[in-house]
């Protein structure tokens, strides 16, 4: 089942997960990988450190983010966890993100089982994603282009009952059923070898963080790379927020004086 994530910039797991069959074990193994990137990350802050000095400082700083004073040795330090953040770190990242992706049809394949194509869920209605891909969203023109909301959830649960139930079960907020009328009999895509065919359909399943019926051939892919990418969201997260926390450090050092 095709998970709809309008967000792509945003971590999936933030979308999806709610809606994921093993929500509770995925939020419990983040965590813990949260922690593992979390500590990996200020080790590395400490590694930089050494290579600083202030002859002002009786110490060293009491964090990456410390509003430092004037002339203060350690804005270089400051400075350089910023740029390994964004170069480094982010590059490795990506590239981690990527060789995931790439992993896919060696661990897994398709076993056109269609179920992708005749059942997806979003926490939009099908109003709002029209109006998310009139704004330009890239996910949302491309959905909208070829699935079709169910007529009612009801609609959705007579042909998919277990899989509505047990979404039902682990959300509160509403839930919007897709179908795409373009599956064939023979569950095939009848848009295949057309260029109306979205670019999401071809890409499908691009990360394990996405809602996946348990059948499906990428089940395997998916159970063999949800740790590490759920580490590389969560060192995306934290490099996220340290670079921030680092900036508006600088910004108060130097409006300061
Ligand atoms: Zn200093």
């Amino acid at each position: 089942m095709q998970g709809v994530d309008t967000n792509r910039a945003a971590c999936h797991y933030n979308t999806n997960m709610g809606l994921t069959h093993d929500i509770s074990t995925i939020k419990l193994k983040y965590r813990e990988l949260f922690e593992l990137a979390h500590q990996r990350m200020l080790d590395l802050f400490i590694r930089l450190q050494a290579s600083h000095h202030c002859t002002l400082c009786t110490s060293t700083p009491a964090s990456v983010d410390a509003v430092l004073h004037p002339g203060c040795g350690y804005r270089d330090w400051q400075k350089e966890v910023i740029l390994t953040l964004e170069n480094t770190i982010g590059k490795q990242i990506l590239e981690s993100l990527e060789r995931i992706k790439a992993s896919r049809e060696e661990k897994g394949a398709c076993h056109q089982c269609g179920v992708c194509c005749s059942f997806a869920s979003s926490p939009f209605s099908y109003a709002q994603l029209q109006q998310k891909a009139a704004a330009g969203d890239y996910f949302a023109t491309q959905f909208t282009s070829v699935f079709l909301p169910y007529e009612s959830v009801e609609a959705a649960k007579a042909r998919f009952p277990e899989l509505v139930t047990e979404i039902d079960a682990q959300t509160d907020e509403d839930v919007h059923y897709y179908y795409c009328p373009h599956l064939t009999e023979d569950k095939r895509c009848g848009l295949y070898n057309d260029p109306r065919r979205p670019q999401i359909c071809a890409d499908y399943p691009e990360t394990p963080l996405i809602l996946m019926y348990k059948n499906c051939g990428y089940q395997s892919w998916k159970d063999d790379m949800l740790p590490t990418t759920l580490l590389a969201h969560a060192s995306l997260e934290l490099s996220q927020y340290y670079a921030n926390k680092i900036l508006d450090a600088v910004k108060q050092s130097e409006n300061a004086h």
